[in-house]
């Protein structure tokens, strides 16, 4: 790494010239770091042939279960699969509600849709951008089975509120922790709050596989069982292969993805750690006295909060314009989620009234380059081209794309 770690950065000074493009993430650096260890196993199993499930499945499942502080994981085709699986296997179905956040990626809602329930849309707090319990309470209704706790960008949101709330209603919590591995609330850890919870190992996640790839986390052994049994045709454990005791999918995890991920999950905490030095870098710069005046937020992070920053996202006027100033300085950015759920075509039957937070915050957001391996520099360059770009005229431009 070129860090030039602790070094003061003064905004107007001369852009450094080897920095011509920030990437928006690097998986190569990751894969690469972890490689020279998985690559006699990666073989082995290459030449043992047993491609689907096995030792190197179980391996990881056992891992990453201890890792959420959870009884039991089950490994599987992908975040989507986790969520739609976790649902039907908790009888969620026909003339059952679940409440979702609408600023989310929109597999958590359409996993209710698809599993044949009724999707109710929350807002979100104005700070943190995630649901909070008045905007859980508000939507829930006496049809309402569960909510779906989405532990956006990295952080959860107050989980001894919400699961309090849920508690009080009667309803059960199941986490979305596709963009949370690691994440904790007063110490505990994303994947243990809730009766199961929804891992994504889609490459870019903070633990990513090489292609699709998921999890569901629980400490209910029978759950474990129906949603392995879900994955796998229907089939139960202990009987013969064609014996199926209901009508399942095919959503098994396979064995070069397990090793990948056991290899990965060593270092994702040294990686968690580097990406919250590099926020708190970002807040440090962009909370500066050179931003203060311009029309830049950041998300807030709770005090309880261990915030695993998979994604920086902080909150502009004219977004488009200044992702465009960014991009011509060669800065990849991303919007996590420019349409709201309850505003997508698909789901907007689903949208009981306006959720003006989550509609304003919309047009406002922007994702900024993120990932283990960036560099300190690479941060000071963002900032100062975002410093500028918020100075360009074009940028005070309001624009409505989105609504
Ligand atoms: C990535 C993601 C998913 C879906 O996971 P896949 O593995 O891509 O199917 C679900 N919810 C959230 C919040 C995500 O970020």
């Amino acid at each position: 790494m070129t860090d030039v770690a602790g070094a003061p950065m003064n905004l107007e000074s001369a852009v450094a010239r080897d920095l011509t493009s920030v990437p928006f993430v690097d998986l190569r650096a990751m894969a690469g770091e972890v490689w020279p260890e998985i690559e006699q196993e990666y073989v082995a199993c290459l030449l043992d042939g047993a491609y689907i499930g096995g030792s190197p499945v179980t391996a990881f499942e056992d891992e990453w279960a201890a890792y959420c502080g959870a009884d039991h994981a089950v490994g599987l085709a992908s975040g989507t699969d986790a969520l739609e699986l976790s649902l039907i296997a908790l009888g969620i179905g026909a003339g059952d509600e679940v409440v979702v956040p609408t600023n989310t990626f929109i597999a958590t809602a359409a996993a209710v849709v698809r599993a044949g329930a009724t999707p109710r849309f929350a807002d979100v707090g104005d700070d943190t951008l995630l649901m909070t319990s008045r905007t859980l309470t508000e939507a829930i209704t006496p049809r309402t089975r569960a909510v779906i706790v989405v532990h956006l960008y990295g952080q959860t949101p107050n989980m001894t509120d919400l699961v309090a709330t849920a508690e009080q209603a009667g309803i059960a919590v199941i986490e979305d922790a596709a963009q949370a591995h690691g994440a904790e609330w007063a110490g505990r850890r994303a994947g243990s709050f809730g009766v199961a919870a929804c891992f994504s190992f889609y490459p870019a996640k903070n633990l990513g596989a090489f292609g699709d790839a998921g999890a569901v986390v629980t400490s209910l052994p029978e759950l474990a069982d129906d949603i392995r049994s879900l994955a796998n045709h229907g089939r139960s454990h202990g009987h013969s292969h064609y014996d199926h005791d209901r009508i399942g999918t095919n959503s098994r995890l396979d064995a070069l993805q397990a090793i990948l991920l056991s290899g990965k999950l060593a270092r994702l905490d040294a990686w968690t750690e580097r990406r919250i030095a590099l926020a708190s870098r970002y807040h440090e710069l962009l909370g500066s006295v050179e931003f203060s005046g311009t029309e830049l937020r950041l998300t807030a992070t709770a005090p309880l909060a261990r915030h695993v920053n998979h994604l920086f996202v902080v909150r502009v006027a004219g977004r488009d314009s200044v992702r465009a100033e960014l991009a011509k300085r060669g800065i990849q950015t991303g919007v996590h989620y420019p349409v709201p759920c309850h505003m997508q075509p698909p789901l907007r039957p689903f949208a009981a009234q306006p959720l003006p937070v989550a509609e304003q915050a919309a047009g406002e957001i922007l994702s900024l380059p993120m990932f283990p391996h960036m560099t300190d520099r690479q941060v000071d360059y963002v900032c100062e081209s975002l410093y500028q770009a918020l100075r360009t005229p074009a940028s005070r431009v309001e624009t409505a794309d989105v609504q």
